[in-house]
Formats: C-alpha cells, sequence, structure tokens
C-alpha cells in the first residue's frame, strides 16, 4: 500500500487534496470531531504524504463549538431518517 492510500484508509480522514505540483504541498482534510494536535486544525498541511500521515499519529478527538455542532446535526439526521 502507498502512503497516500494509507492516508485514505485513515477513518478519520475525510479526503485529501495532492498540491504537490504546484508547489502547495499535500493536504489531509480531518472528518469532523478529530483535530491535529499539532496545529489545533482539522487540516494537517506538510510537504509529502509521508511527514502528513506521521502527524495522523497525533490527531485527537476533537469537540471544539464547530464539530460539536455539526456531529450533533449529524445524529439528529440519522435519527430522523430512522424514524
Ligand atoms: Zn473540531
Amino acid at each position: 500500500m502507498t502512503v497516500i492510500e494509507r492516508i485514505k484508509k485513515d477513518p478519520r480522514v475525510e479526503s485529501i487534496s495532492d498540491e504537490r505540483a504546484a508547489g502547495d504541498g499535500f493536504w489531509v482534510y480531518l472528518h469532523y470531531g478529530y483535530y491535529g494536535y499539532e496545529w489545533s486544525s482539522h487540516i494537517i498541511h506538510e510537504d509529502s504524504p509521508s511527514a502528513c500521515l506521521s502527524y495522523l499519529r497525533d490527531v485527537r478527538p476533537c469537540d471544539c463549538p464547530e464539530c460539536k455542532h455539526v456531529l450533533a446535526e449529524q445524529k439528529n439526521k440519522t435519527k430522523k431518517e430512522a424514524e
């Protein structure tokens, strides 16, 4: 498995953006409910996928107002759909 495949497979990762061709590194967008401890941000931005992968180890559960709000809405939605 390549490094990028490993990042994509991580259940905490929402999406990735490879901007290396434009000289802007590699971006990993985390799902709501997680944040990168190193930057206190929901996005990991590094020069290379392997650097992002190593920082994924430092991802922690996030309970910032934004995450709380979105997760609560998602929960409500799932509940409504089940009814
Ligand atoms: Zn958050």
